[in-house]
């Protein structure tokens, strides 16, 4: 068997970016400031001025980004947040972990992102039973393209209620021109190796308008420390970006909006490479996805993803279970007009070798492989 394309190639791009690495991470462990070091600074700046927000915040992952606003607005037992099923567990999980109840929302059949008119009635619908107090919104730039922010913020601001943009797959997507921070009131990034924007580890961040926000989630994530050490003003965690990832990032923050360019160009390819054997995956008018994920949808998945194989060609299935069916989730609200696209779509997508540098004969390799894989 010819040997195997991969699935994601970090060591292109490390090959690319090595010298700045190793001579930013030498110079972090030589400086010993491996905690708060002027890096995680630097990359706050650079995050804040690429995502054109008024505000940036390095944490540990991008599960504490979603935690800490909330923890920032007081969520408590007895008020809802309304999430996509269609989405990684951590979306959902910070809310029950505040003893609050997530609400599943449907997402849109060719976008795979929240769908707004799912979401208004599930609000209708929270608001009419009166058990639920509704606060927050969070909506995913699922496989890296944005949300439908101009519709979904809109709701939210007519119910009153917080907006997240859980942008962890999807930092550097736009709308309009415009990134995520235009419409929520936070944005959230992670830095999971395998991410658009990963790191060689854990790591997150998170975006934000309001400067009150910003120094109270600085303080939740030190602990609920005020500006003297010591002196505890909140119950708080710890959730801190070490500066050797900072290092790296920055490094990687080099060329990433180079690489942005060049995952649409190679999701372009894979549209006119098969697009006429199998819808290719659809991004929103307007929008431009930074490409998480290059997903389809096919009819025998199983059996697709075996024939890849063969061709030497790694597939992965995100997400084959929706939230609202997992054992923990069951008990938590949904959308009264039920969550039947997420079930369906579970069912039949498969994503495909994505990342900054597919092209050439690996592209190639897997468009032959999907062309034999659907009989075209
Ligand atoms: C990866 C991911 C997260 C969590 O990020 P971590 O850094 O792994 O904690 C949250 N939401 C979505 C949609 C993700 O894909």
């Amino acid at each position: 068997m010819t040997t195997p394309v991969p699935f994601i190639d970090l060591a292109a791009q490390r090959e690319r970016i090595r010298e700045k690495l190793e001579s930013s991470i030498a110079s972090v462990i030589e400086s010993g400031r491996y905690i708060l070091g002027p890096e995680v600074k630097e990359l706050e700046e650079r995050l804040r001025d690429f995502g054109k927000a008024p505000h940036a915040l390095a944490c540990a992952n991008g599960t504490d980004a979603l935690v800490l606003p909330l923890m920032a607005w007081g969520l408590k037992p007895g008020d809802a947040v309304f999430v996509p099923s269609f989405t990684f567990a951590s979306t959902a999980e910070v809310v029950p972990w505040l003893g609050a109840t997530p609400v599943f929302i449907d997402v849109k059949p060719d976008t795979y992102c929240m769908d707004p008119e799912s979401l208004s009635a599930a609000i209708e619908q929270v608001k009419a039973d009166g058990k639920l107090n509704p606060r927050v919104v969070i909506a995913v730039d699922l496989f890296g393209q944005p949300a439908n922010y101009p519709q979904i913020s809109g709701i939210a601001r007519k119910h009153g209620l917080k907006l997240i943009a859980d942008s962890a797959q999807g930092f550097g997507c736009t709308l309009n021109g415009n990134h995520p921070i235009h419409w929520a009131d936070v944005t959230t990034i992670s830095f999971y190796p395998a991410k658009p924007l990963g790191g060689y580890g854990d790591g997150g961040a998170l975006l934000c308008k309001d400067e009150e926000l910003l120094k109270t989630i600085r303080c939740l994530a030190t602990h609920g420390q005020s500006q003297t050490t010591y002196d505890y003003i909140r119950i708080g965690m710890n959730s801190r970006l070490d500066t050797i990832q900072a290092a790296v990032l920055l490094a990687k923050m080099d060329v990433f909006e180079d690489e942005i360019r060049t995952r649409n160009e190679a999701a372009a390819r894979y549209a006119d490479g098969f697009g006429d054997l199998v819808s290719p995956h659809h991004v929103i008018d307007g929008g431009v996805s930074v490409w998480a994920q290059y997903t389809i949808e096919v009819d025998n998945r199983d059996e697709f993803r075996k024939k890849l194989i063969d061709e030497g060609v790694p597939t992965a299935v995100y997400y084959p279970k929706p939230l609202h069916v997992q054992k923990p989730y069951t008990g938590f609200g949904r959308a009264p007009t039920g969550l039947h696209v997420t079930e369906a779509a579970c069912e039949r997508v498969v994503s495909l070798p994505m990342d900054g540098y597919l092209y050439g004969q690996r592209q190639d390799r897997v468009i032959a492989a999907v062309r034999k894989a659907l009989g075209g």
